[in-house]
């Protein structure tokens, strides 16, 4: 058996300035930084090109260089960091205990979860059938590919990550489909302005996918209207989802108050969740921000609440 004082679950801004803040207060933390459920180590920032709205980078820094030099910080301060997921908790009763994919048991004193989100797919067979095949839900890992060089691309959803996507893939495509529900964008109105204004993205309002197209990869579209139900056929060489996330909480099987869109409730201006002693920092409790910034900021409260909880000063 392994123990713990506090565990980390979740490799994100959250997950890393917590274990970043645990390691300064003593706290030893083992962060278990997952290997394929919800996603890369370094949560969604590892596939994300330039950031440019993470504070004390003037001139942006790439994604993944942001996310490697908070693990070596983490590391640096003290933290230990374990490639493996987490794939079942007992909160039951404390301490608590954590069963690794390794199938190492830890036990723990106090945990904070900080799993993120996963990009959402369209559940369609056909979905499936071209995954990876011109289907891709990320534009900065696979856009440069050379199937997608000079290709009509199309990419799905309204909100500020598509309009990113589909301004990235205007350095490959020869043209960028933006195609939404809608008729108007939930994105941030710069972001909205970069899409309306670029020539190379073609905006299809009102318009949801039926069915992708192809024989062994994806060569087309078919999209119904939402107004008037007329159904077309777009042909394209690439599609790329962008329609939102859904928060990691499947191995928690239930042990932890959701909220209603799934997310982890947390008490009002605080990190703690429905068991004493467990918290919730980052995506994982936020819908509304889900910004690194943000999530950075609350994986550093779940740390400090933590420690005065392992100290005995607050119970939630
Ligand atoms: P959002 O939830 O904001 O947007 C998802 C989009 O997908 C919406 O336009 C939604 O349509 C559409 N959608 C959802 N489900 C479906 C479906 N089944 N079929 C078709 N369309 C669908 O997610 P994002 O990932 O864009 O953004 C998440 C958060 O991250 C936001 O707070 C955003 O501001 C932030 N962000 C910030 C960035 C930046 O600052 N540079 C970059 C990227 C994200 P509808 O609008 O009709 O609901």
């Amino acid at each position: 058996m392994n123990n713990a004082k506090l565990a980390i679950i979740g490799s994100g801004p959250a997950g890393l300035t917590a274990a970043i803040y645990a390691a300064r207060a003593n706290l030893s933390p083992v962060l278990f930084e997952g290997f394929m459920s919800g996603g890369m180590p370094g949560g969604q920032l590892i596939t994300t090109g330039l950031v440019e709205n993470f504070p004390g980078f003037p001139e942006g820094i790439d994604g993944q260089q942001l996310m490697a030099n908070m693990r070596e910080q983490a590391e640096r301060c003290g933290a230990t960091l374990i490639t493996e997921d987490i794939d079942t908790v007992d909160f039951s009763q404390k301490p608590f205990t954590l069963t690794s994919s390794g199938g190492d048991v830890w036990n723990a004193d106090a945990v904070i979860i900080a799993t993120g989100a996963t990009a959402r797919r369209l559940p369609l067979d056909s979905e499936k059938k071209f995954w990876g095949r011109g289907i891709s839900a990320c534009a900065v890992c696979d856009g440069g590919l050379p199937i997608f060089r000079n290709k009509e691309l199309a990419v799905l959803g309204g909100g500020d990550s598509a309009i990113e996507e589909a301004d990235h893939l205007t350095h490959f495509g020869s043209v960028v489909h933006l195609i939404h529900r809608r008729d108007s964008f939930r994105a941030s109105k710069i972001m909205q302005k970069r899409a309306l204004e670029h020539p190379k993205i073609k905006v299809h309002w009102n318009k949801i996918v039926e069915e992708f197209l192809g024989d062994e990869n994806l060569s087309g579209l078919r999209l119904k209207d939402t107004v008037t139900g007329a159904i077309s056929d777009l042909p394209i060489s690439g599609c790329f989802e962008a329609i939102g996330h859904t928060p990691n909480v499947g191995f928690l099987n239930g042990q932890i108050a959701l909220d209603e869109l799934g997310y982890i409730k947390t008490l009002s201006g605080s990190t703690a969740t429905n068991v004493d002693g467990v918290f919730a920092a980052g995506d994982v409790q936020d819908a509304k921000y889900r910004q690194a910034v943000s999530a950075a900021g609350s994986g550093c409260h779940a740390a400090l609440e933590a420690e005065r909880w392992l100290g005995g000063l607050i119970h939630a």
